[in-house]
C-alpha cells in the first residue's frame, strides 16, 4: 500500500497544474481501489460551493459544472463533518442528492473522504461501487491516508494556480497571498527572486542577452559537472562497490547526454537564460522516466534531477556578484539568508517575501532591523514564474499583492507616504529622553548586528546597543574569521555609539542560524548544540571572540557582554572563566584591557528558574523573548505551520517576564528585553509597566516605542499590567493594549498609514 501510495502522491506532484493534479489523481485511486468511479470535488471559497474537479466515471462533461452547496448531498456532508462516509446503498441515505445528467445512476457503494490542509477543508476525494456492499476498512483507510498526503499537493497546485491567475489578469480586484506579518511598513516595488543554489524548480526564466555566451557557459557548465562526477567516482573507487561506481559513469554519461545538451541549447536559442532551459530540459526528461511501469526505470527520475542539479551549481560561480537588482527590489525565497541579503545594494532593498519561515525567523529580524517590510510562510508555491513582476506588500497584515491594479499600487503608494510622514513625525523626538510623564526612565536601545543597520540606530537617537547578534557577521562569511578582523569589526561599532554602551552577545549559532562552513545535522536543531553550548564546547572560538571583543574596548570602555541560551550554571562559570582567561592573557601582552559588565539572555524556561543562582554570578539580564516564547510555548519559532501558536503576548510568557523582572529587582540587577516584543509598541506599554530598565528592538521600531513611553504614566502601565495578568488568552491581552493605545490617541503606531 505505501507503494501504491508514494507512487500516486509523486505522480501527483510532478502535475503542472490543478487540473492535471485532479485528473491524475481521480485516475491512479479509482485504478489502484479497483472501484467504477472516482471524483475530486475542491471547496470553492467565494461561492461557497464544492465544485467538481476531475471524474474518472462520470460524465466528462460534468466537471467544473456540478457544483454542491457546502453541506449539500453527500459531498456536503463529508465537508461539513470533516470526517470519512461509508455507505453501502449511497441513494438510500437521508442527505444523498441526485444530480441529473452526469451518470451518477448505477452507483450504490459511497466511501467519500475530506481533503483537508492545515485545518482547511480544501475538498472532498470519492470513490463508488455499482454494487451496493461498504467499503472495507482497508479501503477506507486507504482513501483517507491519500487524501491527507494529496491535501498539501492539492494546496500546492491551487496557490501556483491563484499566482497563474494573478499573473494572467494582473489584480482586478484586490486579490492577495496570504502569509505572515514578518516586519511592518508597506511597499511597491520589483520581485527579484532568490533561489537555492541546487533547486532547480524555483529558477525563474530570464531573457538571454547573448545566446552563443551563454551556451558556451552551458557547455562548460556540462563538462565541469561531467569532469567532478569522474573525479569523484575515481576517488572513491577503492572503497565503492562496482555497482555504486557504475552509477558515477552513468551519471557522466547522463549529464553529458546529446538529448540533455541540445536540448537545452535549442531551448537557450529560444530566448532562455541557461539555467531556466535546463529546469525545463529536466522537467521534460524525468517525466518520461516518471511515467514508466517498471520501479527501476522510474527511480531514474531522481537520478536525472540529480544531474539537473550538478549542472545547475556549476553554472552559478558567483551567482551574487553577477547579479543585477532592481530599484525597489523586492527579495522573494523559499529562505533568504543573510548573505543574500547582503547582496543587495542597501538603498536597493525594498522587501522580503519568503514561502517559508515565520515573523520570528531571523530572515524577518534582519528586515526589521533594515526598516523594510517583510511577510513570511506565503506557503508552498513555485516563485520562479514571480521574477521581475511588480508586487505589493502589505507588512502589516502579511500580505502579497502580484501585479496590483492602478488603485491598489497608489492606495499602498499612499500608505507609504504617510508611513514615511509619521517616522519623519515622529523624529522631533529623537532629542527627547524617553522618559514618561511621571518621570520613570527606560532606556531604549537597538539590536545590530550588521554595520548597516547602524546608521538606522545612530538617527533613531538610540542609547546604545542592547543586543549586538556578533553571528550575522559569521553567517554572511566562508569560514571563522580570525581575532584581528572581529576586533576590527567590533572596534568600529563600540566607536560608533562610545560612550552609549554597545551589549555584544557571544556567537549564538545553531537553531535556524547555521554556519554555511561549519554544519551541524540535527533532528531538532533548536532544541539541539546552539548558543553557549556550541561555544563552551569549541573555547578556541569564544577564546577569539572574547579577545577581539575586550580589545576592541581598551580605551573606550562601553562594551558590555551577554551569553545566550543559558540553561545551566556551568555554562555561565565556563564562559566567565574564558573570559578571564582572555583578559589576563591582554594584560600580560601589554593590552589595557578591562573587564566588561557580564549578562545573561533570560531565553530558556530553565533560566527563568534560576535568577537567585544567576545574581551571583553576572551583572545584569536581558530577557529573550523570541526564544523564551518558543520554548515556554513549545512553537518552533521558524515553522509557519505552527506560527499562529507563537504569541509572545500568551499569558504563560508575561507571567514568565512579571517573575523575572521582580527577582531580579530583588536582588538588586537590571532587566531589558532585547525579543521582538520590545519593539512592538503594545507589549513595550505593558514592558514599561512591568518595570524593565531597558528595552531593545529594531532602529525603526524605536520612535514608536519612545512615543508611547513619553504618553503613558509608568503608573497606569502598572494598573493595566494588573489586570492583564488576570487574563487567560493572549488576544484580551492584544486587545486591552490596542484600547488604551486607541485611547491615547496612538493608534496609528500600529497600523499601516496614519
Ligand atoms: C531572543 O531569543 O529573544 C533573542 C533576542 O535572540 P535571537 O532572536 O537572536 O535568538
Ligand atoms: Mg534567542
Amino acid at each position: 500500500m505505501l507503494e501504491t501510495l508514494s507512487r500516486i502522491v509523486q505522480a501527483v506532484s510532478t502535475a503542472s497544474d490543478l487540473d492535471e493534479a485532479a485528473r491524475i489523481i481521480v485516475r491512479r485511486v479509482k485504478e489502484a481501489m479497483g472501484v467504477n468511479m472516482c471524483s475530486v470535488f475542491l471547496t470553492d471559497e467565494s461561492a461557497g460551493q464544492y465544485v467538481l474537479m476531475a471524474t474518472d466515471g462520470l460524465a466528462p462533461s460534468a466537471v467544473g459544472q456540478v457544483r454542491l452547496a457546502q453541506g449539500e448531498g453527500l459531498v456536503g456532508f463529508v465537508g461539513e463533518h470533516q470526517e470519512p462516509l461509508n455507505v453501502p446503498d449511497a441513494p438510500v441515505h437521508p442527505r444523498f442528492r441526485f444530480v441529473p445528467g452526469v451518470g451518477e445512476e448505477g452507483f450504490r457503494a459511497f466511501l467519500g473522504v475530506p481533503i483537508i490542509h492545515r485545518g482547511q477543508v480544501m475538498g472532498v476525494l470519492i470513490a463508488q461501487r455499482t454494487e451496493a456492499t461498504a467499503f472495507s476498512e482497508n479501503e477506507s483507510s486507504f482513501l483517507v491516508t491519500i487524501a491527507a498526503q494529496l491535501a498539501g499537493v492539492i494546496n500546492h497546485a491551487a496557490m501556483d494556480g491563484s499566482v497563474g491567475k494573478l499573473l494572467e489578469e494582473g489584480t482586478r480586484e484586490a486579490r492577495f497571498l496570504p502569509g505572515i506579518p514578518g516586519a511592518s511598513g508597506v511597499v511597491v516595488g520589483t520581485i527579484a527572486v532568490v533561489f537555492p543554489q541546487a533547486t532547480l524548480e524555483s529558477v525563474p526564466n530570464r531573457p538571454v542577452t547573448d545566446v552563443a555566451t551563454e551556451s558556451e557557459a552551458f557547455r562548460s557548465a556540462v563538462a565541469r559537472a561531467q569532469e567532478e562526477l569522474q573525479s569523484g567516482g575515481a576517488q572513491l573507487s577503492a572503497k565503492l562497490p562496482a555497482e555504486e561506481q557504475a552509477l558515477f559513469d552513468a551519471y557522466v554519461m547522463l549529464a553529458g547526454s546529446e538529448s540533455l545538451v541540445s536540448n537545452t541549447v535549442q531551448r537557450i536559442e529560444a530566448g532562455n537564460w541557461a539555467p531556466g532551459a535546463l529546469r525545463d530540459t529536466i522537467a521534460e526528461h524525468a517525466a518520461v522516466f516518471e511515467q514508466m511501469e517498471d520501479p527501476y526505470l522510474r527511480a531514474r527520475a531522481e537520478d536525472i534531477r540529480a544531474i539537473g542539479r550538478h549542472i545547475l551549481v556549476r553554472l552559478q560561480p558567483d551567482r551574487h556578484a553577477a547579479r543585477a537588482y532592481p530599484h525597489r527590489c523586492v527579495l522573494l525565497g523559499e529562505e533568504i539568508s543573510v548573505a543574500e541579503i547582503a547582496a543587495v545594494p542597501a538603498e536597493r532593498l525594498a522587501g522580503i517575501v519568503c514561502t517559508g519561515g515565520s515573523a520570528l525567523s531571523h530572515t524577518a529580524i534582519l528586515a526589521r532591523g533594515l526598516g523594510v517590510p517583510a511577510v513570511m510562510g506565503l506557503g508552498e508555491l513555485s516563485v520562479g514564474p514571480l521574477d521581475g513582476r511588480e508586487v505589493a506588500v502589505d507588512g502589516y497584515q502579511g500580505r502579497v499583492y502580484i501585479q496590483p491594479s492602478a488603485s491598489l499600487r497608489d492606495e499602498y503608494r499612499r500608505l507609504a507616504a504617510e508611513e514615511t510622514a509619521l517616522n519623519k513625525g515622529l523624529e522631533a523626538l529623537r532629542e527627547l529622553p524617553a522618559e514618561t510623564p511621571d518621570g520613570a526612565r527606560v532606556a531604549l536601545y537597538i539590536n545590530g548586528g550588521l554595520l548597516a543597520d547602524i546608521p538606522a540606530a545612530l538617527e533613531a537617537g538610540a542609547e546604545g546597543v542592547g543586543l549586538y547578534r556578533t553571528e550575522f557577521a559569521f553567517m554572511a562569511r566562508e569560514s571563522f574569521p580570525g581575532e584581528d578582523e572581529l576586533y576590527r569589526t567590533y572596534r568600529k561599532a563600540l566607536i560608533l555609539f562610545a560612550p552609549r554602551p554597545v551589549t555584544m552577545r557571544t556567537l549564538d549559532v545553531g537553531g535556524d542560524k547555521p554556519l554555511p562552513y561549519f554544519k551541524v545535522e540535527e533532528a531538532n536543531p533548536f532544541l539541539g548544540w546552539r548558543g553557549i553550548r556550541v561555544t563552551t564546547d569549541h573555547p578556541e572560538i569564544l577564546l577569539t571572540q572574547f579577545r577581539a571583543m575586550l580589545r576592541a574596548n581598551v580605551g573606550l570602555g562601553n562594551l558590555r557582554i551577554l551569553l545566550p541560551m543559558v540553561s545551566k550554571m556551568e555554562e555561565v562559570d565556563r564562559a566567565a572563566g574564558l573570559l578571564d582567561r582572555a583578559h589576563r592573557e591582554l594584560l600580560e601582552e601589554g593590552w589595557s584591557s578591562t573587564k566588561p559588565l557580564l549578562g545573561v539572555m533570560i531565553e530558556t524556561p530553565a533560566s527563568v528558574y534560576q535568577i537567585a543562582a544567576l545574581v551571583r554570578r553576572v551583572d545584569f539580564f536581558s530577557i529573550g523573548t523570541n526564544d523564551l516564547t518558543q520554548y515556554l510555548l513549545v512553537v518552533d519559532r521558524n515553522n509557519a505551520l505552527v506560527a499562529g501558536l507563537f504569541d509572545s503576548l500568551h499569558p504563560a510568557v508575561l507571567r514568565a517576564i512579571d517573575q523575572v523582572v521582580e527577582e531580579a529587582h530583588h536582588w538588586g540587577k537590571s532587566v531589558s528585553v532585547c525579543g521582538e516584543m520590545a519593539g512592538d509598541p503594545t507589549a513595550a506599554l505593558m514592558l514599561l509597566g512591568m518595570g524593565v530598565e531597558g528595552l531593545s528592538m529594531s532602529g525603526p521600531d524605536l520612535p514608536r516605542v519612545k512615543q508611547v513611553i513619553r504618553t503613558f504614566s509608568q503608573a497606569h502601565a502598572r494598573q493595566l499590567v494588573d489586570q492583564i495578568l488576570l487574563l487567560e488568552d493572549a488576544n484580551e491581552v492584544r486587545v486591552l493594549l490596542t484600547d488604551a493605545l486607541d485611547r491615547a490617541g496612538l493608534g496609528g503606531l500600529v497600523r499601516a498609514g496614519q
